[in-house]
């Protein structure tokens, strides 16, 4: 199966746009991670990878979105995203996810991403908005991924994107990505209502077919305005979903990415290890995108390094969340997080001013930690690569 993946990379993107990858992404994502755990054994805490919202304007309203759209939009300007990749590369860190809202409703974002091309921007997109001339864009710049997130089949997907004919129009999205050679994926957030399509081989052939290279598996969160708890999934089908991803890593010739086992199938969270934590629309640092507290702001021109290093609030965020689980505190334990933005005086994030309010009326529920169930890698280049660059990075013990 290897031998097939190798020959799509080396056939079906763009040889630039893969070396981007390859060098970019690949030889300094590994550098990153290598300066983050010297780092990170001294006792300094600053991510490898950063997630950047950069607005929170968005063209869909989709079910259990914890983005609330505000007019006139929330965006990170030109200047604060600078200084965060200078800052950011400063420590050996020159990957970046952007996310929104719709990412692509930021103007001036592929200006910023041209003048770094020393630096790899994976780009969390609903595609709707990846036009022929888009798509052309991406291919020029050749340091960005576009991520194109589908959540279902024709009807399941119109349902949870809030629209119709959105299903049809993220895949033309896909069809331009294709048509100008680009690394494209998808990216899933996988609930009750998706589960039997998207967890699937039919799924991810069809997938390969549209030339989408890797695709990337969430487990839905409910949290947010209108979390839809009744889309979770049972620790049975978290199971069934690593079983599935761990098995057709052997047998498809596309890469799937999780953020949540090691190599031997043992849960982790990022942010909880501090490999990754996230900076929203408004500027607050926060330890993931779905967790809306903050201790701290980006835009008050200290250096980003300043403010990762010496937040109270992520320091005692890692240190409860890796306490309290090898999961998702935010799924298994609410009511720590809101223990923890009482001890540190973490403010609501979210420009709702509802996020307390919310947490207080989550029912705990089952995360990727279940302990006993472990499903170790069965591929050994993903068993090689989450060993020696995804895992637990000392924070469980
Ligand atoms: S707290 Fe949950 S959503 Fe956030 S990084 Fe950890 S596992 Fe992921």
């Amino acid at each position: 199966m290897s031998l097939q993946l190798a020959k799509r990379l080396m056939t079906e993107p763009d040889k630039r746009l893969l070396w981007k990858f390859a060098w970019n992404f690949g030889w300094k994502g590994m550098r990153a991670v290598n300066a983050f755990e010297k780092r990170r054994a001294k006792g300094v805490y600053f991510p490898a990878f950063l997630f950047l919202s950069v607005t929170n304007a968005c063209n869909l309203r989709c079910q259990g979105c914890w983005v609330t759209p505000t007019q006139p939009p929330c965006e990170l300007d030109l200047a604060t995203l600078e200084n965060i990749i200078r800052s950011s590369k400063a420590q050996g860190s020159y990957f970046f996810g952007i996310l929104g809202g719709e990412p692509l409703l930021h103007k001036g974002l592929f200006d910023l991403m041209g003048r770094h091309p020393d630096c790899y921007f994976l780009l969390f997109t609903n595609g709707t908005l990846i036009t022929d001339v888009v798509a052309a864009r991406l291919h020029e710049l050749g340091n960005v991924s576009p991520l194109i997130s589908l959540e279902g089949l024709e009807a399941v997907s119109d349902e949870r994107r809030g629209g119709r004919a959105v299903y049809q129009r993220t895949l033309e999205g896909v069809a331009h990505c294709r048509d100008h050679r680009l690394m494209t994926g998808v990216a899933t957030s996988v609930c009750q209502s998706n589960f039997r399509e998207l967890v699937s081989e039919r799924f991810l052939r069809d997938l390969i077919g549209r030339g989408v290279l890797y695709v990337w598996y969430y487990i839905y969160r409910p949290v947010g305005a209108q979390p839809c708890p009744e889309l979770k999934l049972t620790p049975d089908q978290i199971v069934e979903l690593r079983r599935f991803m761990v098995e057709m890593r052997t047998r498809l010739p596309i890469i799937i990415v999780d953020a949540y086992w090691d190599d031997e199938g043992r849960a982790l969270c990022p942010a909880a290890t501090g490999i990754g934590h996230h900076i929203s629309p408004s500027g607050y640092v926060e330890p993931c995108p779905p967790l809306q507290l903050a201790g701290e702001h980006v835009g008050d021109g200290t250096d980003l390094y300043e403010r990762l290093t010496n937040s109270a609030f992520l320091r005692e965020f890692r240190h409860a969340a890796a306490e309290t689980t090898r999961g998702c505190v935010i799924m298994e334990r609410p009511d720590v997080l809101l223990q923890l933005a009482e001890k540190t005086g973490a403010r609501d994030s979210s420009g709702r001013g509802t996020v307390k309010a919310e947490m207080g009326c989550l029912s705990p529920c089952s995360s990727h930690h279940l302990p006993g169930r472990e499903i170790r890698e069965a591929s050994w280049p993903y068993r090689f690569a989450k060993k020696h660059w995804f895992f637990g990075f000392g924070a469980y013990g």
